[in-house]
Parts: structure tokens; sequence; C-alpha cells
């Protein structure tokens, strides 16, 4: 915003409600204590690696033989970040989801994902119930904001089918056998020999990720990979 328009309506840092300048999404200190995603890392999962050198793939990774070819994350979820995650899913402050997608947007460049075509934009999808409970799904608000500022089409392919309920009590293999088909391509959709990009908000232990793209390949999917503003 800028000229009348500012004066009307001053520019607030969406991490802490200072006021800002015009165009700015946050104020220097909250861009500063901003918990970037920093090499090295697993390539695979973008798990923070121990060491000086990236490595393709940490155990887990390893164990896990995930379906995407890597996930992205931009931040760790973490401090300002993590709040306001919190913000937009408990306290409906719907509006953070357009910051925090400027934030998402920053994880393109990374270099996995630089000079990668990407066909579509996939959010990850709640179960029904939970969308009636909650009334939004913070991925497709994420993704919808995305193709909005970068022209990539969303492709809303998935569907969940069963409720998997709270996945906290579940330890790693747990969460992975719970969600094994939870996830499904949506009638008359169809992803054949297109590239991918699924999007979430948080990456935990990768198990959604992977059940998604799974869901994707066995679909006909060309390639899958993952873009998330966090990594918890
Ligand atoms: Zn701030
Ligand atoms: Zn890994």
């Amino acid at each position: 915003m800028n000229g009348l328009l500012g004066l009307l309506f001053p520019a607030h840092c969406a991490g802490c409600g200072r006021s800002v300048e015009a165009n700015l999404d946050f104020c220097g200190d909250c861009e500063e204590i901003m918990p970037f995603m920093r090499e090295p890392l697993c390539q695979k999962c973008s798990h923070p690696f121990p060491g000086t050198h990236a490595v393709p793939e940490c155990p887990n990774c390893h164990e896990a033989g995930f379906a995407f070819e890597f996930a992205v994350s931009v931040v760790q979820s973490r401090k300002v970040v993590r709040e306001m995650i919190h913000r937009v899913k408990y306290g409906r402050e719907i509006w953070l989801t357009r910051p925090l997608a400027g934030l998402l947007r920053r994880g393109l460049d990374d270099h996995r994902l630089r000079g990668f075509s990407i066909d579509a934009l996939v959010p990850v999808p709640l179960h029904p119930r939970r969308l009636r409970e909650r009334e939004f799904n913070q991925a497709a608000l994420l993704a919808g904001h995305l193709s909005r500022a970068n022209g990539l089409p969303v492709c809303d392919a998935l569907q969940r089918l069963r409720y998997t309920g709270t996945q906290t009590a579940l330890d790693r293999r747990g969460r992975r056998q719970n969600l094994r088909n939870a996830f499904t391509l949506r009638q008359n959709t169809d992803v054949s020999d297109l590239n991918l990009l699924l999007i979430d908000d948080v990456l935990t232990t990768g198990a959604t990720l992977d059940a998604c793209a799974a869901a994707l390949l066995e679909g006909g999917a060309a390639s899958v990979r993952a873009l998330t503003l966090a990594r918890g």
C-alpha cells in the first residue's frame, strides 16, 4: 500500500503487529528472528543435519523410502512462524495465510526446485469432517496465494478418505500405517504425466506428504516434489 491508502490503512507486521513500511509483511526484528532453514540439510526431507556437508538422505529417509522426490521447507516451525501458523489454525486469523504464502514462495528459490518445471500445485487435503470443523484448509489457502503470485495453477487432485483423528499419540511407524490409503485421487482428475508440487503448511514426519505423493504417482504423475512453509 502507498499514498492515501497507506495513511488510511497503515501496514502492520504480520508477526508482531508493529507498524511497518508499506508493502512489507514483517518488521525488521521479526525478519531477523525468522528461523530460515540453513544447509547442511538432508536433501530429501530437509531435516537439519549436523556436520558440514549436505547429505543426500538422512537415516530416517533411507528407512522410510518416501514416495516424493524431496520436500523443501522454508523455515523451522519455531518462534514467530509457529505462532502465526497457530493463529491461523486455532485463532482463525485467515488473513495471515497471505504473508505466510509470501514466505512459502521463497522456497521456490531453493536450489533443489530451481529449474524444475512445475505443472501444478497440489494442496494436501483435509478430511471433509475436519474441513467442516475448521471451515478452511490452510494448505489450500497457501496454494491459492502462491498461485496468484506466480501463475502456477492449483490442481485440487487429492481427497482424504479416512478420518485419521489426532496423530500425536502415535509413533512414526504408527503414523505411516494410519495414513496408508488415506489419500486418493478425486474422481475425474487426470494427473498423468504432470510434474506436481505438493503444498502443505508443516512437514512433521513426512508421512502425510509420502501418502499424498504415492497416490499421485499411482495416478500417473510424472514426478512429485513437495514444498512446505515450515518443518517441525
Ligand atoms: Zn514484527
Ligand atoms: Zn531426510
